[in-house]
């Protein structure tokens, strides 16, 4: 379709991939011409995850192939940076009104209004930053938390999910106290889910990647991840089917060789926008309606979906730009080789874990939060450094994803703006929750020696390391109770001081 040069271009940015949302909601082929950039600054902005990366260009380069099908006059560039390919796009066709969704990040909203880029709201969460806001404003002003259990009672109530009337369906809002089961001794089988036939672009974008000399970690893609809205629908059919029951109970255990359970693994397309978490939440709940899933499963799941990712998004835009500099206890390490894939380790839960991100960029949260997380807070790892290399190498990150719940939630670098206490344990959760002991040769009871775990041998010196500023938390009044009795604590410490020595080289 030939398309004349007065009318406006719409810009789709590489997560905003929903033809139903934004600045392209209303749109028609031959009312405006559509943008996609991809900027080669972009891709070797850091050491990404092939399959990360690969799943992002992907995915634009389907759905602009996508919107061309259905007539749109679709300009689908390669270009230096982003303002260069929106430069060019404006030379060549003459265009002077660009319009796009408002970008997820901070420093994508920047550019835009730099550009001069008019925006529509994003639309692609439940809950719009700016009610967030003054849900968060509402509540310090009446000297409370923004606990994430409040906002997700909140949207329950008023997106009216889950409700039997003004209760919560099941009789309870949360369900948290069945889904902590550890591993199942059953030998059970998990769902498996279908894998996609790379086709002709997917390969050509893993040929473009490679001529780019773009530096990238991980196993190439084997079509694990949906790069469409079509196979996004699929993945998400599959979980509603068979994943969804058995998802809640055992929502938090670990299995060195199960990579995820029943999870749902719909994050990626849900952050690219091949899915929108309104459908997902609504199909979800027609489930427990239906009486395929018990309300432990469906809850668990829905406060995944509507309440921790919403109330993550919310934060990031509350708390920017300030809150990448947080780092409240000092925590200046690098992280750990073990991590990064330059050097293996003899800690069977780390190698397991990060076993799976490099074979699919993927980890799931408990894995994430439990083993990754904890091991960092622990060793004192830089909250940024953490931030960044898990935006890189989860094939979900996004900074507004990754900032929350890494310097929030997970390095407590923010001084408990989010949470209230460090999630800081050592080996004998992970012992309880995961068969990853069983084949170590650390063992998690003690804490000196050199057989110790170093998770329990740094837990202890976590607390001592950071007494100061965490020994007036009185929710944590146990662990400094039961540091303060220990009679080996010196000991201990100059164990932790060989364990992060070891850490740093690589030899642990
Ligand atoms: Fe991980 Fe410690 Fe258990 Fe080994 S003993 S798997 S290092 S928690």
């Amino acid at each position: 379709m030939t398309v004349p040069s007065s009318i406006p271009t719409v810009w789709i940015l590489g997560d905003q991939l929903n033809r139903h949302r934004g600045a392209l909601r209303d749109r028609s082929p031959g009312d405006c011409r559509v943008l996609l950039v991809e900027s080669r600054a972009k891709l070797k902005s850091k050491r990404w995850h092939v399959q990360r990366l690969h799943l992002v260009v992907s995915a634009m380069a389907h759905f602009a192939a996508e919107l061309a099908a259905e007539g749109f006059d679709v300009d689908h560039r390669q270009a230096p940076t982003l303002a260069d390919g929106l430069r060019a796009h404006c030379d060549q066709f003459g265009v002077d009104e660009v319009l796009a969704m408002e970008p997820m990040s901070w420093d994508g909203r920047a550019l835009l209004d730099r550009l001069g880029v008019a925006t529509v709201a994003n639309d692609q969460f439940l809950c719009d930053y700016r009610d967030f806001g003054d849900w968060a404003t509402d509540r310090e002003t009446a000297g409370k938390r923004l606990t994430m259990e409040d906002f997700y009672r909140w949207q329950r109530t008023e997106l009216d999910v889950l409700m039997d009337g003004d209760k919560p369906a099941g009789g309870r809002w949360n369900f948290d106290a069945d889904n902590r089961e550890p591993p199942p001794k059953d030998g059970r089988t998990w769902p498996t889910i279908t894998r996609f036939e790379p086709d002709d672009i997917d390969r050509a974008v893993l040929g473009r990647l490679a001529e780019a000399g773009t530096e990238v970690w991980g196993e190439p893609p084997d079509g694990l991840w949906p790069v469409t809205r079509a196979q996004a629908l699929t993945r998400l059919d599959e979980f509603l089917t068979y994943g969804l029951a058995p998802f809640g109970p055992h929502e938090d255990a670990m299995l060195a060789e199960e990579w995820k359970l029943a999870h749902s693994t719909l994050s990626p397309a849900l952050n690219l926008g091949l899915l929108h978490p309104g459908e997902v939440v609504e199909r979800a709940e027609a489930v427990y309606r239906r009486g395929d899933a018990p309300i432990n499963s469906v809850e668990g799941f829905i406060r995944q979906v509507m309440g921790w990712r919403e109330y993550v998004w919310g934060l990031y835009w509350l708390w920017m730009p300030d809150y990448r500099d947080q780092n409240q206890l000092g925590a200046c390490r690098p992280v750990p080789p073990a991590f990064t894939g330059a050097a293996t380790t003899d800690m069977a839960c780390v190698a397991s874990v990060v076993g799976n991100v490099r074979q699919r960029g993927y980890a799931h949260h408990i894995e994430r939060l439990m083993v990754l997380g904890n091991l960092a807070l622990t060793a004192g790892v830089d909250p940024w450094a953490m931030t960044d290399w898990m935006w890189a190498n989860f094939v979900d990150g996004a900074e507004w994803v990754m900032l929350p719940n890494v310097i929030g939630m997970a390095l407590h670098a923010d001084g408990g703006r989010m949470a209230t206490k460090p999630y800081a344990s050592g080996g004998a959760y992970i012992n309880k929750m995961s068969n990853h002991c069983r084949d170590c040769r650390f063992d998690p009871k003690k804490r000196t020696g050199d057989t110790a775990c170093p998770f329990t041998t740094l837990y202890w010196d976590f607390l001592a390391r950071n007494e100061k500023a965490l020994g007036k938390n009185h929710r944590m009044a146990r662990q400094f109770g039961g540091m303060r009795r220990l009679a080996d604590l010196d000991e201990t410490r100059i164990r932790a001081a060989d364990v992060l020595a070891k850490l740093d080289a690589g030899s642990l």
